[in-house]
């Protein structure tokens, strides 16, 4: 199916999907991103309201110290690790952007813990400017769908969606496919007996992809240690 029609139904079951992630300001954006890396958009959101009640931009969170940062994040994944990012976050966009989120990816990629998927999320909800971004739900349902091969990387998957969904579509083709991966066509357990993709469904073969590689890595690190 064409990629602009699979977006259309997906938009029929998910009319109103958008960025979930709390924020007030482009910083905040920014910061529950980096945040929500290898966790859920849930467990970011409880605890950025007191975060950013506290810090709310950059100047404060810069002069935060590092302690207190970690123990208000540290119900969330990597939290030693993404407390030191932020303040150092904040600490370069103070210097170096005056305080402002940057909207260009070479600017953002250069900040502490922003990657290419933080900074089209960033460029896409904050500044409207058509981008792609993908994550683990993206990424999967794409494969899922036949709109990326399964064997492809991230980079791949989303130079795939860039040409086959059309460019004005972009930002909210990317919350849509989030919210099919996350509430419809999950991980675990999807709902394949309502689903309108069913029949042509690549589920199958990316699983069976992803079993043979985790055995060829298993292999490789058995070998290794034998
Ligand atoms: S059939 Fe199931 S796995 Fe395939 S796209 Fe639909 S919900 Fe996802």
């Amino acid at each position: 199916m064409n990629a602009d029609l699979i977006i259309d139904q997906i938009e029929q079951i998910f009319p109103d999907a958008k960025c979930e992630l709390i924020h007030d300001t482009p910083f905040q954006l920014l910061i529950a991103v980096v945040l929500s890396a290898q966790t859920t958009d849930a467990s970011v959101n409880r605890v950025t309201p007191a975060l950013f009640a506290q810090w709310p931009d950059s100047q404060s969170l810069m002069n935060a110290d590092i302690h207190d940062v970690e123990q208000a994040i540290r119900t969330i994944g990597l939290y030693r690790t993404k407390a030191k990012n932020i303040v150092l976050l904040a600490k370069a966009l103070h210097e170096q952007f005056d305080d402002q989120v940057p909207s260009t990816f070479k600017e953002l990629q250069s900040l502490p813990g922003v990657g290419r998927k933080t900074a089209n999320v960033v460029r896409s909800v904050a500044f409207d400017i058509p981008s792609f971004a993908v994550d683990t739900h993206v990424e999967r349902v794409s494969k899922r769908l036949g709109l990326a091969k399964v064997e492809d990387d991230p980079l791949k998957v989303e130079e795939k969606l860039r040409r086959k969904v059309s460019r004005a579509r972009w930002n909210q083709a990317h919350h849509d496919m989030i919210f099919f991966g996350r509430y419809f066509c999950m991980a675990r357990n999807p709902k394949c007996n309502e689903c309108p993709f069913a029949d042509f469904c690549k589920k199958d073969k990316l699983v069976a992809y992803q079993q043979a590689k985790k055995e060829k890595q298993n292999k490789e690190a058995n070998e290794k240690e034998g």
